[in-house]
């Protein structure tokens, strides 16, 4: 009886290579951008104390009550999959005391980042980010730097049809009487709604924190966030100051944005500047980076007070948009094939081509070879399908007079060489020197 094929957990995929050349072209884009604005990169581990993250994100946040990947590992800690980077990134930062130098630590970071969602189109369960942070000051120019930067990768990777959304959501001073207000509002509301309006999980939730309420996907919720107070009617003269400030700067740097007072973000970190950029091609899912300051989170985590701003992009929603965009990151597809594929007919040919596939492969050369013998044929066939432009044929013949029949599959005419020469041969024609 077959054995019953095993898939992937719900909610993961596999990046084929034609899609992970795509990925690693937008790593490679970014890499370069954020170096011209002196990030480098650290690389933090994939899971961690459950405490960072109940603590950092915030314990009545929706990742950490109903999406974190938690278990109790062999030794009875509670482990985390981590769902973002920027909790251990400061966690990073604090324990590595990288406050000790001077002026703005800015650090990028991607890789794989694991929340419990119901999968869909955008959503999976592993997703993936690019995570740029940049700790040290309050300085609203930074901030205008950290949105510099991230249009400017969307930019270069090819992505159009964004709107940058811009908001403040208050400091300690003001925060906690806008959400005050809130409550009141949402409390009036719900009772308006009479007794079904609401179930009591989304009640508790308001409770603890009113604002998240603003970031409600449910259409039900639309009417009564069109209608709730925003934060711009209690903002203080320090949080008013820094979004003008930080809107001039972008005005000044021709950056599009859409001040949107009802714009909350779903970790409790965040204070001050927030903000999301959106695309119109990506359907429900359509936030392809969201991002924003957390001036007290690295306090939080037991450093110095550390104001900072950082964002994250989904490199799936990123894919599917320069996809969409037929545009790059990439360029064609498969644009490293192999470039000369060895066919070998016997059992001398094949040992021979292994060593022969090494030596052009040290010349710098793309080879691939035929595995498991077959008639010269099926060989053919396999050299044609692998896109290659020059073919090696080796059979006893070829051996025993110390030389290689070569056959440039565009012009389907094939020549013999000396052995000895077909390296420098096909470096000449394939790297042409300048
Ligand atoms: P959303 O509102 O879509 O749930 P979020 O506010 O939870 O997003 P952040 O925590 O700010 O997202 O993460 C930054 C980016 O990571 C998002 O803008 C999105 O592009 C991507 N992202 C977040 N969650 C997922 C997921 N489950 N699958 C794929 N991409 C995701
Ligand atoms: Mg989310």
């Amino acid at each position: 009886m077959a054995r019953q094929k095993l898939t992937a957990v719900r909610g993961v995929k596999d990046i084929l290579p034609e899609e992970a050349r795509r990925w690693s072209e937008a790593e490679r884009v970014a890499r370069e951008i954020f170096a011209r604005y002196g990030y480098g990169e650290i690389r933090v581990p994939a899971f961690e104390r459950t405490e960072l993250f109940s603590r950092g994100i915030g314990e009545g946040t929706d990742i950490v009550t109903k999406e974190m990947y938690t278990f109790e590992d062999k030794g009875g800690d509670s482990i985390t999959l981590r769902p973002e980077a920027t909790a251990s990134i400061c966690r990073a930062y604090v324990q590595n005391s990288l406050y000790a130098q001077a002026g703005v630590a800015k650090l990028f970071c991607t890789g794989p980042m694991f929340r419990y969602e119901r999968p869909q189109a955008g959503r999976y369960r592993q997703f993936h980010q690019i995570d740029a942070e940049a700790l040290g000051t309050d300085d609203p120019a930074l901030d205008a730097e950290v949105i510099f930067m991230l249009m400017e990768f969307l930019e270069a990777v090819g992505l159009s049809g964004l709107s940058l959304q811009l908001n403040n959501i208050g400091d300690a001073e003001c925060r906690p009487v806008y959400a005050a207000a809130l409550l009141e509002f949402l409390r009036e509301e719900t009772a308006g709604m009479g007794t079904g309006g609401m179930d009591e999980s989304l009640a508790e939730r308001i409770e603890r924190n009113p604002l998240r309420f603003l970031d409600s996907k449910d259409p039900a919720h639309a009417g009564i966030i069109s209608r709730a107070p925003t934060i711009d009617q209690f903002w203080n003269e320090r949080c008013r100051r820094h979004l003008d400030t930080l809107c001039r700067h972008l005005d000044r740097g021709g950056v599009h944005y859409e001040r949107n007072p009802a714009l909350v973000r779903g970790l409790d970190y965040y204070c001050l500047t927030v903000f999301e950029v959106t695309s119109e091609n990506l359907g429900a899912q359509n936030a392809v980076c969201g991002g924003g300051r957390y001036d007290g989170l690295v306090e939080e985590l037991g450093g110095p007070p550390t104001p900072a701003i950082g964002f994250a992009i989904g490199m799936e929603r990123l894919l599917q948009l320069t996809e969409k965009a037929g545009a790059g990151p990439g360029g064609e597809p498969g644009d490293q094939p192999i470039e000369v594929f060895i066919v070998a007919l016997g059992e001398s040919a094949e040992a021979e081509s292994l060593t022969l596939a090494s030596e052009l492969r040290g010349r710098g050369l793309r080879v691939d070879r035929t595995f498991g013998g077959g008639s010269m044929k099926s060989q053919m066939k396999r050299a044609d399908r692998s896109g290659a432009r020059y073919v090696i044929v080796l059979g006893e013949d070829e051996i025993s007079g110390g030389v290689v029949s070569l056959r440039e599959m565009a012009e389907s005419r094939q020549e013999s060489f000396e052995r000895a020469g077909i390296g420098d041969y096909l470096c000449a024609r394939l790297r042409p020197s300048p």
